[in-house]
């Protein structure tokens, strides 16, 4: 049977986990959210988080479209945004690297001056990994970090009534993406949007007191949803007219006839984060500065997510992307 004839990726990593993974007293949270929770000492100390995520050439990136120093600081970025997402502070780093013989001394040098970089902006430290040589370059990287256990925001933490809300805009990676294959040159700001994103650490830290639910939204906005509400027992109407999208997402849609909203709801790689907040802390997020956007809210499950369309109608989520079906 193929993975995609069982539902995808999730229903892989359901499957896998449910061979291998129990359960311990000290693993506070375990496979399903944006990273493990682990319990290493009595409270009040902090929980380790512990995330990692894989890059390989040609699916997630290319390189003739993207500098070696690119490639390294966005694999630094997208796993600091988990553990963004899980309201801690990324701390000791392990890299994974197969190389390729096309990748040679200088290209593997200018990867890790990417990575270096990332590192420096959010006070991640190197400290150790594995090299191989393969047929194409894959780049693993596992990230620890820790939180407050009054701070940490569990995608199963979302509540009837939560106002759901996102930072920044979204679709932006996407979009540069789909012009990519299609032989157009995006906008700059596209372009650094999908080659050089940055993950909302430092808002995430504000947000994180605050918030009930939160996770970084990766697979599109809708897969996320989907995400939040399956882990919550909750459902989800979300307000389509509402979500951010950048004047050059809406261009880059007309100019390759798609729907804009759909490079937001099942593109990737947006980075931003997807939260849930009871309405009575909402004066409080205001006062903190930080940019967001209302999207809609969470309602009572059982029951599929919708959203709301221009033409006032409802209709069933899309979900987001998925590297098996
Ligand atoms: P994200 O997109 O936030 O990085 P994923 O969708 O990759 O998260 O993973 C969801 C959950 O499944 C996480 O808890 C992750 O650790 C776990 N997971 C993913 N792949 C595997 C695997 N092959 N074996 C065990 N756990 C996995
Ligand atoms: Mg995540």
């Amino acid at each position: 049977m193929k993975i995609k004839d069982i539902g995808g990726e999730f229903a892989l990593i359901d499957r896998l986990s449910r061979i291998a993974a129990v359960g311990h007293p000290d693993l506070v949270q375990g496979i399903g959210d944006d990273a493990a929770v682990i319990r290493t000492a009595p409270s009040p100390a902090p929980y380790l988080l512990v995330t990692t995520d894989i890059l390989v050439e040609d699916r997630h990136f290319k390189r003739q479209w993207a500098r070696p120093e690119q490639i390294g600081m966005k694999s630094v970025e997208c796993n600091v945004s988990d553990i963004a997402a899980m309201g801690g502070k990324p701390t000791w780093m392990f890299i994974s690297l197969v190389l390729s013989d096309e990748a040679d001394l200088s290209w593997s040098e200018n990867l890790y001056e990417g990575i270096a970089h990332a590192c420096r902006r959010h006070h991640v430290f190197l400290a150790g990994g594995d090299t191989t040589r393969g047929e194409k370059i894959v780049i693993n990287i596992s990230l620890l970090g820790e939180v407050a256990e009054d701070r940490l925001c569990l995608r199963s933490q979302a509540r009837v009534g939560d106002r759901l809300m996102v930072t920044g805009t979204l679709g932006a990676s996407a979009a540069a993406l789909s012009l990519l294959q299609a032989r157009i040159q995006p906008s700059q700001y596209l372009l650094d949007k999908h080659l050089t994103p940055s993950c909302r650490l430092s808002e995430a830290q504000i947000i994180a007191p605050l918030a009930h639910a939160m996770i970084d939204i990766s697979d599109g906005l809708g897969s996320e949803v989907y995400h939040l509400c399956q882990c919550s027992g909750v459902s989800a109407r979300l307000e389509g007219s509402t979500i951010p999208l950048h004047a050059d997402v809406t261009a880059a849609a007309s100019l390759l006839g798609v729907a804009a909203l759909d490079f937001a709801l099942s593109g990737g790689e947006d980075f931003e984060l997807l939260f849930s907040i009871a309405p009575e802390k909402i004066d409080a997020l205001k006062k903190t500065g930080v940019p967001f956007n209302d999207v809609g809210e969470i309602i009572a499950g059982p029951g599929t997510p919708g959203i709301n369309t221009a033409d006032g109608r409802c209709i069933i989520l899309p979900g987001g992307y998925d590297h098996f079906t």
